[in-house]
């Protein structure tokens, strides 16, 4: 198999075997990893149910994110037997940061999603997609395949006035800063206080606190919401 359309419309089928996940290729000359291949399959799975401050239960949050995560490893490891089985060469980058001093990881799906054009960063610094807002769990393929590439968003698509996501932050960790595509993440928010703070749950629960107020607290992608 070797014309883009039918390699893209394979992918597409598997991907489509899951409902709740979006998907977009992203262009990836922007990475280091553009030498090797051509361009990433981005997906973004929905939790289960929408969470929201009047809800929230932590564990249970951090159940859900499991579980979107277990169903995004199965769609990239199908995304993979399909790539082994046409001989298109694939790389998985791992979501983990490469420096526990940096925290950056060597690819980020964020990034890769707003170029795919799945969705913009909020000022809470997670990816809101129109459809299921924050509530998604990324996951990426690098393939060495020319893809058609989605529009990458530019621009925050957060409301200037909406500050939900920062009253939410029990430490004032978010800097109310609406997005575009030249901000680092740390004029968004302190992302090394956040994890340092959710990483104090390790010890006595063996993972870290899964936190997402400012997640939970985010209106968008309530009302479009199906699953
Ligand atoms: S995860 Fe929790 S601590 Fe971190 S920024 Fe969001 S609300 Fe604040
Ligand atoms: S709560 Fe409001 S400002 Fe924060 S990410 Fe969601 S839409 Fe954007």
């Amino acid at each position: 198999m070797e014309h883009s359309n039918e390699v893209y419309y394979s992918i597409r089928e598997i991907i489509e075997r899951h409902p709740s996940c979006l998907f977009g290729v992203a262009d990836i000359s922007y990475s280091d990893y553009y030498s090797q291949y051509k361009c990433a399959l981005v997906i973004a799975v929905a939790h289960k149910k929408i969470m929201t401050k009047d809800n929230y239960i932590e564990e249970e949050l951090e159940e859900l994110i499991c579980e979107a995560r277990k169903e995004c490893d199965e769609i990239i490891s199908n995304v993979a037997v399909f790539c082994r089985k046409n001989n298109i060469d694939y790389h998985i980058p791992p979501m983990v940061q490469k420096s526990e001093k940096s925290l950056i990881a060597p690819f980020s799906y964020k990034f890769a999603a707003v170029n795919a054009g799945l969705g913009w960063i909020g000022k809470n610094d997670l990816l809101i997609t129109e459809k299921y807002g924050p509530r998604v769990r990324l996951s990426a393929i690098l393939i060495d395949f020319d893809l058609p590439t989605g529009k990458p968003i530019k621009h925050s698509k957060c409301d200037d006035n909406c500050i939900y996501c920062v009253e939410a932050c029990p430490y004032n960790y978010i800097r109310g800063v609406c997005w575009d595509i030249n901000k680092y993440r740390d004029e968004l928010i302190d992302y090394h206080s956040c994890n340092a703070k959710r990483s104090l749950f390790l010890k006595k629960h063996g993972r870290k606190n899964a936190c997402g107020l400012c997640m939970v607290s985010c209106p968008s992608g309530h009302t479009t919401w199906k699953i």
